[in-house]
């Protein structure tokens, strides 16, 4: 109940406001322990204050911990506190016209199944905190009633890129984080996936879900993430011709095919929706020539996904790792430390910096994984996920795995599966 949640929201300011040190946060109020399942302290960010007072300005203090070598020192922050609870239904389904192919899936957010996923995506550019600071804004343009003939945006984010570069997962990652961050003005969150086939059905567009959307968001108070892989490959194979050529083709007079007609339709429905000041549409494309003008150009943020750089493969890596440690299959550490794997910033220092001392085996062993992210230049996030687990299955001997071994076998499948591409 909402009283509850003030009451819990209320005691973690305390606690958090209590701490002095870097790090802690203590748990010692029963009600807390009774009610808390988890206290992640998640990123500063800019921020912007929507409805009441309970978001702030961060700003200044992202400069200021900066200044302080990275550390966050919990006495200059103010805490923004999110309680939730994370549903556990799973995805709605609902069945295409033909009652074949499902042709969207429905999540009340924030959901079981997406947590954690933004935490593991990876990109070195600053993308998530792009994505978050521009919702931010799109909301609160919505709020303060800016005049879109004055000030157009659009809240459509087309996010592309090659393939298994975490669009799909950063679309559903982002829309869980909404759901989290503005649960004070919206305090139920829906997310809508809409298969890219059924745009082509003829069910869709009688009775689409778009349209759909566009109805129920006008009349209700719910956030709504709508999430479509509109424009990919299987779209276009769908269709035999791409989009672009089509509009083309329908721009020098022949006879509209069906691929602009649902494109039409489809753009309709987006101008119809951008009058639903809580409604956000989020989509992803595998190959950015074929997409079509008009669509880009409605979107207000288009970000290139590629694939991860050296930072990024690193961290990926080593995040697979410190779970396989957690898990136990790695084990067999003699005279190092590794169950805090550095991360790439702190690696580059103990590399380049003789001072710090380190026992031999450890520094041996970070080489080894950087070595590992190197080779694996060129691999999507998806390939580098699967690659523990492919060198795995390949060890010799996988029970009790040895750490360095391990890595060895994680350099070779890598450039196995390199040369495959
Ligand atoms: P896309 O939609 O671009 O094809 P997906 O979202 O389906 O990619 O990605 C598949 C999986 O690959 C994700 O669930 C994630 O585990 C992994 N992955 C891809 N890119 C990254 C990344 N940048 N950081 C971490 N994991 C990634």
């Amino acid at each position: 109940s909402t009283a509850r949640i003030d009451d819990v929201r209320m005691l973690e300011k305390r606690s958090l406001s209590y701490v002095d040190g870097p790090i802690p946060i203590p748990i010692d109020d029963p009600f807390l322990v009774e009610n808390v399942q988890r206290i992640c302290v998640s990123d500063t960010v800019k921020w912007f204050p929507i409805h009441d007072s309970e978001m702030y300005e961060f700003v200044g203090i992202v400069d200021e911990w900066v200044k302080n070598h990275d550390i966050l020192l919990f006495w200059q922050v103010k805490p923004v506190v999110q309680v939730f609870q994370l549903s556990e239904e799973g995805p709605c389904e609902e069945l295409s016209g033909d009652g074949q192919l499902s042709s969207f899936n429905e999540w009340i957010l924030p959901a079981k199944e997406f947590d954690g996923m933004w935490e593991s995506l990876i990109y070195e550019s600053g993308l998530k905190q792009r994505l978050l600071h521009y919702a931010a804004s799109a909301l609160m343009f919505a709020e303060k009633g800016v005049n879109p003939f004055l000030v157009s945006w659009n809240r459509i984010v087309l996010l592309h890129g090659p393939p298994g570069t975490g669009k799909t997962s950063l679309c559903k990652a982002l829309a869980q984080k909404l759901s989290i961050r503005f649960s004070s003005r919206y305090p139920q969150c829906q997310l809508v996936e809409v298969n890219a086939h059924s745009l082509f059905s003829k069910w869709f567009s009688e009775s689409g879900k778009l349209k759909c959307v566009a109805a129920k968001a006008d009349l209700d108070f719910r956030f709504w993430c709508m999430w479509q892989s509109v424009f990919t490959e299987d779209c276009i194979n769908y269709e035999v011709e791409s989009l672009a050529a089509a509009r083309k083709a329908a721009l020098s007079g022949s006879e509209p095919s069906d691929s602009i007609r649902v494109v039409n339709a489809l753009l309709t429905q987006m101008d119809k929706l951008k009058s639903s000041p809580n409604v956000i549409i989020l989509t992803t494309s595998n190959i950015t020539a074929a997409i079509d003008i008009a669509f880009v150009d409605r979107a207000d943020i288009k970000a290139y996904v590629g694939p991860p750089t050296l930072q990024a493969r690193y961290e990926i890596l080593r995040s697979c790792l410190q779970e396989l440690i957690r898990t136990g299959i790695i084990s067999n550490f003699q005279d190092c430390d590794q169950s805090m794997l550095p991360n790439f910033s702190i690696l580059k220092e103990k590399l380049s910096n003789p001072d710090i001392q380190e026992a031999d085996r450890s520094q041996h062993f970070y080489k080894q994984l950087l070595e590992a992210a190197e080779a694996c230049e060129g691999l999507s996030g998806r390939s580098l996920r699967k690659l523990p687990f492919l060198a795995h299955a390949a060890l010799a001997n996988p029970n009790g795995c040895d750490p360095s071994k391990f890595l060895l076998t994680v350099i070779d499948t890598a450039r196995k599966e390199r040369s495959e591409l």
